[in-house]
């Protein structure tokens, strides 16, 4: 049974427990975070059954040695045990980590993602809080009442008792340093805890938080116009309704999104409730950071820069409640605030709201189970949701609000294709910026306005052939070609960093003129400052991006007008408003358009949107051109009409045909070693496994696989993939999970298991 409240047990194959036995002793449950699967019973001795709680970590004894190791308690009740067990040692939280619901939505997640439950409770909690940083234990004295009574009696020097004096003054117990300020010495201190007058008691306390002083700056609210009006009073009805609903946002750039969730939050805090808001990493400006905490007087943000300290800081204002609004990047989604009333996600259709490292979660689908459990809404919104998303809706399992047109009825940018196909090779059009371009740049940067380029690729050149034996130059460790760098002349592997110098003759065959092709930011950054030297241009990618806080100086700079062109990767197209930019070129709309992954037209389409929704913001209407050697691809022309859910619905159709997301459920398995045979050897093994438990099950399902992954050697380990799909996700699970129970790898060889997974590399 629950003691922290009165929800139902975490395991479903287990009566609940009741104390009405003698024979029956109070027993923890507890989760190991590393080490085995299953949960372990530990007794709980007398001294420790006020303390021992679910959501609070307990030292146990464990193995034959009995090494001393911290758990997690899931659950405490009577039982009667059936063997001997051994005793909790001690507790580590003075207060519960995890409520009752937090630590049912961590049990989901394992067994949802096929993960350790400790993995997940690792996850949820952050090391700051487990670690406790920025506080430190402290001896608190103060004087017992029986002391009290008898002070008369006692003889203490005149130190003595003037340290007794200050603690009877004082209406809490303090610490040695406070008497210290008092103006009490350490030895009759000593003497007096010595001679057991005085009471101690260890606490772990704060030690002194510097509090964020800074007086935001109020803002009203605006005057709603009628589309968000219409999607506010979609997300009140379902406040109001007191049970979950996921509300799907669809608003074009610049309809005004924000507007809506700061309306619906205000409604909430009303209430009481408290509200969490999540946002892809790289948005959170302190321009979003700032039009929260102008409109809320207590918000907390957490982003990655946190300190230890501060992190901790944060999680414990917000279990008190004392937050109104947590806005963060997709691990907020586990925020403590005590009573949830609204969950947001903007940017819904952001890859970056999965983590890729284990426990492999998506935020949107952690946020749908916590909303739903806590009887609260959801909120998803996107110019460009998520072909899953968008089909959930199509459904109504969701509820749809549109919002297409932007906020004062500012005209959408025009947005042009330019056919590279038949691009004319003359001595202008050298290089990557073509003739249209060029005389585009020309104007809008004559007007006054500024020019926003996207090129998803960064270094110099992305492309070393030798030009007598063709050989590309390729990283020896991952076989993926090498990108050269001008910054001290090196080639780069962009997926494990190795370096050598460039080479001048070829590796393979020893002939001298090695080709440097392709282009990435760096030679655009040289071919745009070599076009236009009457400019500021500046370069934003993750090269230039390193420093903390570089970001950000880098959008003031653009923003301040000090620079007027800004050329990067992806990361200039992500949610960025500056009213002055009145064109942006997207050089090569195909980068991504070829990958083997299903979504590569749906991310296509998702980036041109997002990239060509930074111009128009303003007064000044603007312009898009997209260059591109496909112009006719559904992708690109619903991109340049503006035109998100034409594309959707010719999309939707291939993939019902081909059975994926969002018309079946899908997992991958990736197995990796040193030795290709023996990967390969054991993933042939997995598959068989789970074609095996598949079969027995009834389940219709494909399996791909194993095959060598499109990355196929990363960091020198060679790599195979198995793809699953199935319309049942809950048998496929079931399937999978069997099959990779107990498995046991060769040595060196590690397996991941992956559901619903967006990288398919
Ligand atoms: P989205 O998130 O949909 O791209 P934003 O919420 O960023 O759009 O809104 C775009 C701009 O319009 C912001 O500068 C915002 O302050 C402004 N805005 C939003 N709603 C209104 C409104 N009702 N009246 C005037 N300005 C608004
Ligand atoms: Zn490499």
């Amino acid at each position: 049974m629950y003691r922290s409240d009165s929800q139902p047990t975490l395991f479903d194959d287990q009566a609940p427990w009741e104390a009405d036995s003698a024979a029956e002793q109070l027993v923890a449950s507890v989760v190991l975070p590393t080490g085995p699967k299953q949960t372990y019973s530990y007794l709980v001795p007398e001294s420790l059954s006020q303390a021992v709680e679910p959501g609070r970590r307990v030292r146990v004894p464990f193995g034959h040695g009995n090494r001393s190791v911290i758990g997690y308690c899931v659950e405490v009740g009577y039982r009667s045990a059936e063997r001997k067990l051994k005793s909790v040692a001690g507790v580590v939280d003075e207060r519960s980590l995890l409520s009752g619901s937090m630590l049912r939505l961590t049990r989901w997640m394992a067994d949802y993602y096929l993960c350790d439950w400790g993995q997940v409770l690792e996850a949820v909690v952050p090391a700051a809080v487990r670690e406790q940083a920025g506080t430190r234990l402290t001896t608190l004295l103060s004087v017992p009442p029986e002391t009290r009574a008898r002070l008369d009696e006692l003889k203490l020097s005149a130190k003595q008792a003037a340290v007794v004096r200050t603690l009877l003054e004082s209406p809490r117990p303090l610490s040695a340093q406070e008497l210290a300020r008092a103006g009490c010495t350490q030895a009759p201190i000593a003497a007096l805890r010595r001679k057991g007058v005085l009471a101690a008691e260890t606490r772990r306390l704060a030690r002194d938080a510097e509090d964020d002083k800074t007086v935001h700056p109020r803002e009203d609210d605006h005057v709603l116009n009628a589309d968000q009006q219409q999607a506010l009073d979609t997300i009140l009805h379902s406040l109001e309704s007191s049970r979950h609903e996921t509300v799907l946002l669809h608003g074009i750039t610049g309809s005004g999104k924000t507007e809506v969730y700061i309306r619906a939050i205000q409604e909430v805090v009303r209430y009481g409730r408290q509200a969490i808001v999540l946002v892809p990493e790289i948005s959170l400006t302190p321009q979003t950071r700032q039009r929260f905490q102008a409109r809320f007087g207590n918000v907390a943000v957490l982003h990655s820069h946190l300190s230890d300290a501060d992190r901790h800081r944060h999680w414990q204002r917000i279990a008190r409640g004392d937050v109104s609004v947590v806005v963060g990047a997709r691990s907020a989604v586990f925020a403590p605030v005590p009573h949830l009333g609204l969950i947001v996600l903007d940017e819904e259709h952001e890859s970056s709201f999965k983590q890729e490292t284990a426990p492999r979660y998506h935020a949107r689908d952690v946020a749908l189970r916590r909303a739903s459990e806590e009887r609260v809404p959801l909120v998803l919104g996107s110019a460009t949701p998520a072909l899953e998303s968008y089909e959930r809706a199509r459904r109504g399992e969701y509820r749809l609000v549109e919002m297409p047109r932007r906020v004062f009825d500012r005209p959408l940018p025009e947005v042009l294709t330019v056919d590279l196909r038949h691009g004319d090779r003359s001595r202008e059009t050298r290089g990557v910026i073509s003739r249209q371009l060029h005389q585009a740049m020309n104007m809008a940067l004559a007007d006054g306005g500024q020019v926003i380029l996207l090129l998803n690729r960064r270094g110099f050149s992305t492309h070393i052939q030798c030009q007598h034996c063709g050989e590309v130059l390729r990283c020896p460790h991952c076989e993926i070609a090498m990108t050269h760098h001008r910054a001290g002349n090196v080639t780069i592997c962009h997926y494990c960093d190795f370096q050598t110098p460039a080479p001048r003759a070829c590796p393979h065959c020893h002939a001298p003129g090695m080709h440097y092709g392709g282009t990435g930011t760096q030679k655009l950054e040289a071919e745009v400052r070599a076009r236009f030297p009457d400019y500021r241009t500046m370069r934003m990618d993750t090269d230039t991006m390193q420093g903390p806080g570089s970001h950000e100086r880098a959008l003031a700079a653009f923003r301040s007008g000090e620079v007027q062109i800004l050329l990067g990767t992806q990361m200039i197209a992500k949610g960025l408003d500056f009213p002055a930019v009145t064109l942006v070129g997207v050089i090569n709309a195909d980068t991504a358009l070829h990958l083997p992954d299903f979504r590569a037209a749906e991310r296509t389409c998702q980036l041109l949107v997002q990239v060509a929704g930074r111009t128009g913001r303003g007064n000044q209407p603007g312009r898009v051109l997209v260059q591109t050697f496909n112009p006719d691809h559904v992708a690109i022309r619903a991109a340049a009409s503006h035109d998100y859910r034409a594309f959707a619905n010719l999309e939707l159709p291939v993939r019902e045909a081909l059975a994926y997301p969002p018309f079946a459920s899908m997992a991958r398995l990736v197995v990796r070693g040193p030795v290709e045979t023996v990967a390969g050897g054991f993933a042939e093994h997995l598959a068989e496994r789970l074609r095996h438990e598949l079969a027995v099950r009834r389940v219709t399902a494909r399996v791909l696989g194993p095959a060598p992954a499109p990355i196929a050697k990363l960091r020198g380990l060679f790599r195979f993939q198995i793809q699953a799909q199935a319309a049942d996700g809950v048998a496929l699970r079931a399937a999978l999970a069997a099959a990779v129970a107990d498995v046991k790898p060769p040595e060196h060889v590690q397996w991941i298991v992956d559901v619903d997974p967006l990288d398919m590399m």
